[in-house]
């Protein structure tokens, strides 16, 4: 195993790390797991944050082998077929992209694209023989897929302890950094807004930002469970099991009050429709057929200000059901607040990121992450595989 040096605080081995790639073949597992529509890529993001990473290395005279997964297809399936996504990577660069059927024929080449890698049974068992053979394909590897860092698959860890020299690319990189910096060292005041349909899902998140974060803002579908244990009427407003159980296990910790804060209006509507009828709860009281559907004026302007003045600000969840126009008032107005603010802004999630992207926000935060589950993992403060198999020397 080649000696590593370490460059980032993060322990992470990077591009820096990579040393000599001249005319070698490089692996590079990239998540082009995209959207796609009738056959076309819908949406070319994940794509395109990919580019630096590929260009880096090709400038080093490196032969690229990427290797992705889409959906989530349980053998081979023509439906989840990479053609789509490597022809359009090709209109991007501007080369050719040749797409290898499957490991036993894989061409040699500047670029070239491996079929679906999930089309292989032992990719997400993490199959030593898989990632054995994957290895055997490449004089070095680099994971710049960051969304899927959070599991031990033969692409993402195993084939690690199958290379001599393995780092993670520039997206990666970034991504790690970003996060580690969020939870290690944040400007203060540190603000985290978190939103979504459920507080079971977020509890790590809520935990993990309670103890570092000056205000925890909470809004969306998880703040609700919040209002029944106080004994509030909720309505029918969206509230399970697990999310009664979470707010009784975040109200009960020290130290929540004062960091904590809750919505102090909600807007209710009739009906889940954009025909509903709406109203302002304020205080805090839903009549049984009506349930909440947004954070209200007063919470969005108390929310906006505490958010301006954060020296470090990370969103996650929608604070409403904003697909719908007339329930998107409280994310757009999170969302306008985070653009506008001066302090360092981080945005995960995957319908946080489609919310700044429908307001036209997307390009005006300091770092929107496309690591979704793992970006969440990492706040929990997990172990990520796809982390600890980059880290060290
Ligand atoms: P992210 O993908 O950013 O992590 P989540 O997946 O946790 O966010 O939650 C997003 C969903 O939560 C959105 O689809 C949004 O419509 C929904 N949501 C938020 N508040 C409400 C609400 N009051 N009623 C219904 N759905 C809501
Ligand atoms: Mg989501």
């Amino acid at each position: 195993m080649a000696s590593l040096v370490r460059v980032s605080a993060t322990g992470l081995r990077t591009l820096d790390d990579l040393g000599d790639v001249a005319g070698q073949r490089v692996l590079v597992r990239v998540d082009f797991n995209v959207p796609l529509d009738d056959g076309a890529v819908a949406d070319d993001t994940r794509i395109r944050l990919a580019i630096p990473t590929l260009q880096a290395l090709r400038e080093r005279g490196a032969r690229l082998l990427l290797v992705s997964h889409l959906g989530r297809p349980k053998g081979p399936d023509p439906q989840w077929s990479l053609r789509p996504i490597a022809d359009h990577l090709a209109g991007l660069l501007g080369e050719e992209v040749v797409l290898a059927p499957g490991l036993g024929d894989v061409p040699a080449g500047e670029l070239v694209m491996l079929e679906n890698i999930r089309f292989e049974a032992g990719e997400t068992k993490n199959d030593p023989a898989l990632a054995a053979r994957l290895g055997a394909l490449a004089d070095a590897y680099v994971n710049d897929a960051f969304g899927s860092a959070h599991r031990a698959h033969a692409s993402t860890e195993g084939i690690v302890h199958h290379v001599e020299r393995s780092v993670a690319g520039l997206l990666f990189a970034r991504e790690v950094q970003t996060l580690a910096r969020l939870l290690d060292e944040p400007r203060r005041p540190l603000v985290a807004v978190l939103g979504g349909a459920k507080a079971g899902d977020k509890i790590g998140v809520i935990n993990r930002f309670l103890e570092i974060a000056d205000t925890l803002l909470l809004g969306g579908g998880m703040s609700y469970p919040f209002f029944a244990v106080s004994g509030r009427r909720i309505g029918r407003s969206l509230c399970d099991e697990a999310g009664l159980e979470a707010a009784r296990d975040v109200l009960a910790r020290p130290g929540t009050e004062g960091r904590l804060r809750l919505p102090v209006d909600l807007v209710v509507a009739d009906d889940f429709s954009a025909d509903a009828r709406l109203r302002v709860s304020d205080p805090i009281d839903v009549d049984d057929d009506w349930e909440a559907i947004d954070i209200g004026p007063r919470t969005r302007e108390l929310y906006a200000r505490a958010i301006r003045e954060a020296g470090t600000v990370f969103w996650n969840g929608p604070v409403g059901a904003f697909e719908i126009e007339p329930f998107a008032a409280g994310t757009h107005a999170i969302a306008r607040a985070v653009a506008e603010t001066e302090a360092i802004t981080v945005v995960g999630g995957g319908d946080s990121g489609a919310a700044l992207t429908r307001f036209g926000l997307q390009d005006r935060v300091t770092h929107l992450s496309t690591g979704g589950g793992a970006a969440l993992e990492f706040i929990e403060g997990r172990v990520l595989p796809g982390v600890a198999a980059l880290t060290g020397p």
